[in-house]
């Protein structure tokens, strides 16, 4: 085959089998790869109710048919799961290195099932697969782990590793792929931690061979002369003068989302970066942006932070020292822990703490305390424990849940919905939770300034459109910020570049239907998880209180979401109606 490798490897925990599946043409063509091909699998083998935290529940990784070719940024891959923050359907995306090493060993996805005995880590060295025990690494962060395992297999193998948090199960935990990227938001390292599974390294040594070679060497060729115009401002500064864009509009997340402007915001932001601690870039696999920056202060050598944490410890909580914030995601690293889930719990803390809500002062800006904090968490100590749990449970344990920013359980991302109106249906619709980058309408909004921010007319075909083009980049996969900057951003750019890597003439129309299938696979499993069209909306302060003159308008946004529905053939409480899945091909 060419771009895919045409393979899955089945792992069962439980009895320890491992086995090679061929994967059906037919399937890789209606999914495309990538999220698309895992929300397939999880669709169709976890038909029953799901405990997130149980055997019964899978770990599902693929990559896309570009993976490991030279198109530009395609080094991405991705986990789907069942969340144990959300309870629902869950997809996190990650860059680094990972993805082209398992393609490079004949494997498109893995799938992981059952729950091993004791800790263990999975082994991929080419055609050999073995589960090894990670008694050793057990208790240990990503950091050490990652070492040891470089140590002990070939030191060019790719890893992805849980810490402490994956291990104790907390719902705010995460996946780490060689230290620095991330299998970020939902609680993916907890799922790793239920399975007893450390680790997985993935060496291989094969090659993926594209259709259409000519084709891919001037993409490449393009994609490289793009970079420093188009890409300009990834390449110096990554995603951290975002913080700058938003604050100027008014919308930057700020004392747990009651304001939206911090005149700070320079000290942590990647201008006051790059003359301090900032000492170079670093790349995923085959990318001529290198958004990442490697940084070093005091004993710490590290990369980041990017603009999710910035805003979620850094803005939101009120802290604007950036050697503490380095410090705070450096800790976070490797104890596993997602930046975005805790900022936001944590600045829900604070108010709580101010409004007399939660005994014990938690105090804005409160700086190097908060590692202690973040200890507890891991720990499970004190309120720690309830922390752990991320904002809803929280909340719901200790009173406060009109100003605990969630949506479906999932703490929101960086950009206010008030000030970028086209996020408040983004966000509300996701069927991760809140997530900005389903629909990422801000960037028209506040970057591209092709859409005016402050209003939700007129966004609902919009947000349809942009959530199915997105689910297409995330089957193939390539880096948002390369398909914003490099490529032709569209259904058609898109059908061209995977003839030339698969040689599948798929037409943007019969990508378009595929996307909305995938989709409606993924809404039919939040509703078998027991999810209601009441969910689909947004936390009470966005309803109720200004900022800067701004607020959702309750009765246009519920208007809207019945808009929304309709364009995806869902009935008024947002269930995909019977004649869309005959349409689909789904019954
Ligand atoms: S732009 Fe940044 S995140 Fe995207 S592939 Fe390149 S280095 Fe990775």
């Amino acid at each position: 085959m060419n771009g895919w490798a045409g393979n899955l490897l089945r792992v069962n925990l439980s009895d320890g089998s491992i086995d090679k599946e061929k994967l059906d043409k037919e399937i890789l063509h209606d999914t495309i790869g990538g999220m698309g091909t895992a929300t397939r699998y999880l669709f169709d083998e976890l038909k029953g109710k799901i405990e997130p935290l149980s055997e019964e529940n899978k770990v599902i990784i693929f990559a896309g048919p570009f993976a490991g070719t030279p198109i530009a940024s395609s080094g991405r891959f991705c986990m789907v799961t069942t969340s144990p923050l959300t309870n629902y359907f869950l997809q996190s995306h990650c860059g680094g290195h990972f993805g082209p090493e398992m393609k490079y060993s004949e494997l498109d996805g893995i799938i992981i099932e059952g729950r091993a005995d004791d800790p263990v880590y999975l082994l991929i060295e080419d055609d050999h697969y073995e589960l090894k025990t990670a008694d050793k690494l057990w208790g240990r962060g990503v950091k050490a782990t990652t070492s040891t395992l470089e140590r002990d297999n070939d030191p060019e193998s790719k890893i992805l590793a849980i810490g402490p948090a994956g291990e104790r199960q907390i719902p705010i935990s995460n996946v780490k792929s060689d230290v620095y990227r991330s299998l970020g938001r939902g609680g993916t390292g907890a799922v790793f931690g239920s399975k007893n599974l450390k680790a997985i390294v993935a060496r291989g040594n094969g090659k993926i061979d594209v259709s259409d070679p000519e084709y891919v060497k001037d993409h490449i060729l393009r994609a490289k002369e793009s970079t420093y115009t188009n890409a300009k401002g990834f390449v110096d500064f990554g995603t951290t003068n975002t913080g700058g864009v938003v604050h100027h509009a008014g919308g930057l997340p700020t004392r747990n989302f009651s304001r939206g402007k911090f005149e700070t915001i320079d000290n942590i932001s990647g201008t006051n970066y790059v003359k301090s601690i900032w000492k170079g870039r670093r790349a995923c696999f085959g990318c001529p942006i290198g958004c990442s920056h490697f940084s070093a202060v005091g004993g710490i050598r590290t990369e980041g932070p990017e603009y999710e944490t910035i805003f979620a410890l850094g803005s939101n909580i009120l802290n604007d020292d950036p050697e503490t914030l380095v410090e705070i995601n450096e800790m976070c690293n490797d104890l596993g822990i997602d930046t975005m889930s805790l900022g936001v719990t944590l600045s829900w803390l604070m108010e709580a703490s101010e409004r007399g809500i939660i005994k014990g002062e938690y105090s804005w800006g409160c700086g190097k305390e908060i590692l202690a904090l973040i200890r507890n968490i891991v720990g499970l100590e004190g309120i720690g424990k309830d922390l752990s749990k991320g904002v809803k449970k929280a909340s719901e344990i200790h009173g406060g849940t009109d100003y605990a920013i969630h949506v479906k359980g999932m703490e929101l991302p960086g950009y206010d919905p008030r000030i970028c109106q086209g996020m408040a249906l983004a966000y509300a619709t996701s069927n991760r939770g809140a997530c900005h980058l389903r629909a990422p309408i801000y960037v028209k909004e506040l970057f591209q300034k092709t859409m005016v921010p402050e209003t939700m007319e007129g966004k609902v075909g919009p947000t349809v459109h942009t959530e199915d083009l997105m689910s297409l980049i995330d089957c193939l996969i390539v880096c948002r910020f390369a398909s914003r900057t490099l490529m032709d951003e569209s259904f058609g750019g898109m059908s061209e570049m995977l003839r030339a890597v698969t040689g599948a003439s798929l037409s943007p129309d019969v990508l378009e239907g595929s996307m909305k299938r995938i989709w409606t696979m993924q809404r039919l499993y939040n509703i078998k998880q027991g999810m209601s069209h009441e969910e689909d909306t947004l936390p009470e302060r966005f309803f109720s209180e200004e900022l800067s003159g701004h607020r959702i308008d309750r009765e246009l946004f519920n208007a809207n979401m019945q808009e929304y529905y309709r364009l995806r053939d869902c009935d008024e409480k947002g269930v995909p109606t019977k004649a869309s899945l005959r349409s689909l091909g789904i019954i």
